[in-house]
């Protein structure tokens, strides 16, 4: 489609870090992996060789989940709270130093257009780590009452060294929803990035270093799922695994983890229901429909990715749709103004573009998109079906593309019926001008966040996740300080 002059070796930020053959981090070093072997990290949009990253295997799993282990018993532990709060807030300030580089590097690692990046990956990892920086002197527990004869209380305490699984949509904010509160806990970490995105956790393990972080308390080990990803969740020595992904591979996570019985959050697929209801502002709802969808091309767990509509508003929701959808700037996520890149790799394309077939199978109407665009990097043109039945593939199962599904609907008890009528549980949007219409939408949503005349918001301060095939437990706020705490009751006679 056309041709990313992009010069792997000239002077960008990123030029330094990429030309680096790149290693694991363990024990506060950079270092070989066991095996000696390498593995390729591609740039989506030119599947140009960006960087070779050295692959860990089981041997680099012990040795890390061991420096995790000594580091826990060791200074973390110990270190006065307010001191781990004032490291991470270090950290916090050289990733913002480093602002250019971690960018350009997440841009290219993930085929993310650079003005997400910059506009939403980067700072939500900083108030991520900012945000629970804050906390680490703030994790208490109570006094309660129980006999007179007794001071009885609790504490919180960290759960242990905690085996971090990230996936490659949002490799540095997802990372750092799991970092950041861990850290802020007293925990340590071994960090496994997914396979197609390991850069950015590589570049911001060595400014932790640089930050104060002491070894061993952060480490990071690139490599495959079933090696590294699979010794992470079996080891006798891991207390918690906190993984986001597919449900297929949460499932598996939850038996490995119950061999020493691991503590586990999960964060699954989704696919939310974006209803639209022939009130509402159709014009914002659309706009948001269609960001809600087409946002990092498509690959969001909360991707709104079935659009809802009721009868007398359905055609024009797809015709404004559609013509969003054509009007998107697809390129270079380099570009500034390039508001959709590539999706991750050959085989998320393939499975995409199967999906797309499947839905003209099935019968439903594809209005626009859904081709490969160019024939080097892995571009789709954003696709809108319509006439999509609530029992079809297309409407039931997570696509993870850019695909949205326009499904019909009469009243609000059919809305809420196809809404809920899937296998996820991550989130749901409502648009209506009715305030108790949309209330008790979001009453009855089968659904871990609703938004309300709006789409897509996350926050830390606000709980993350869902039920189901969307995952088990919450990320952000406090719930994620309970994640990664363990409470403790203590007895103390007073006649003694
Ligand atoms: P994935 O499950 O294939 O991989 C996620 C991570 O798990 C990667 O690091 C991978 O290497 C690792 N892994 C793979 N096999 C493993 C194994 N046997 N043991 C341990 N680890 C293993 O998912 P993906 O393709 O990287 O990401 C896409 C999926 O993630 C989608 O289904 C999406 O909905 C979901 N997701 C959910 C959220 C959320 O917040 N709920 C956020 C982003 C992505």
């Amino acid at each position: 489609m056309r041709s990313i002059a992009y010069d792997y070796a000239q002077q960008t930020p990123a030029a330094e870090f990429l030309a680096k053959p790149q290693q694991l981090l363990i024990d506060g070093r950079r270092v070989a992996s066991a095996s000696g072997r390498i593995f390729k990290s591609l740039d989506p949009a030119t599947e140009q060789v960006i960087a070779t990253i050295a692959e860990g295997n089981e041997v680099d799993v012990d040795h890390a989940v061991a420096a995790a282990r000594r580091a826990f018993e060791g200074r973390w532990r110990t270190i006065r709270a307010a001191e781990r709060g004032h490291i991470l807030l270090k950290w916090a300030e050289l990733l913002k130093q480093h602002a250019d580089e971690i960018i350009e590097l997440e841009s290219l690692d993930a085929g993310k257009p650079i003005a997400a990046v910059l506009r939403q990956d980067f700072p939500a990892a900083v108030d991520t780590l900012t945000y629970y920086a804050g906390w680490a002197d703030k994790i208490g527990g109570d006094v309660v009452s129980t006999r007179d004869d007794a001071l009885t209380y609790t504490v919180r305490e960290p759960v242990g060294v905690v085996a971090a699984i990230v996936p490659w949509n949002f490799p540095l904010m997802i990372g750092m929803w799991k970092l950041a509160p861990a850290l802020a806990c007293g925990c340590t970490v071994v960090m496994k990035p997914a396979e197609l995105t390991s850069l950015s956790a590589l570049r911001i393990g060595e400014l932790a270093l640089e930050a104060g972080l002491p070894a061993g308390v952060l480490n990071v080990v690139p490599g495959p799922g079933r090696t590294v990803g699979d010794a992470l969740v079996n080891h006798p020595d891991v207390d918690k695994v906190t993984f986001t992904g597919s449900p297929g591979v949460g499932r598996g996570i939850m038996k490995g983890a119950a061999g020493n019985f691991k503590r586990v959050s999960l964060e699954l697929g989704g696919k939310s229901a974006n209803v639209i209801f022939a009130d509402a502002d159709l014009d914002a709802a659309t706009k948001a429909a269609a960001a809600g969808i087409f946002f990092n091309a498509g690959q969001v767990c909360s991707a709104g990715s079935r659009v809802l509509v009721q009868e007398a508003a359905y055609d024009e929701v797809v015709e404004r749709l559609a013509a969003r959808a054509k009007a998107l700037r697809m390129g270079d996520p380099l570009d500034r103004a390039t508001a959709l890149g590539p999706v991750i790799s050959e085989k998320q394309m393939g499975s995409i573009l199967d999906y797309v077939d499947i839905g003209q199978k099935e019968g439903a109407s594809l209005v626009t998109g859904g081709e490969r665009v160019g024939s080097r990097g892995y571009f789709i043109s954003p696709a809108v079906f319509a006439d999509v039945k609530h029992e079809m593939r297309i409407s039931q199962e997570e696509i993870f593309g850019p695909v949205v599904s326009v499904i019909k609907f009469k009243d609000e008890a059919d809305a809420l019926r196809i809404a809920n009528g899937t296998a996820y549980s991550l989130a749901a949007g409502v648009w209506s001008r009715d305030i108790g219409r949309v209330q008790r939408f979001a009453k009855r949503a089968r659904a871990g966040t609703v938004w309300i005349n709006t789409y897509g918001y996350t926050d830390v301060r606000l709980p993350w996740g869902g039920e189901r095939d969307s995952g088990l437990g919450r990320e952000h706020g406090t719930a994620a300080i309970e994640n990664f705490t363990e409470p403790k009751a203590v007895w103390m006679n007073l006649n003694a």
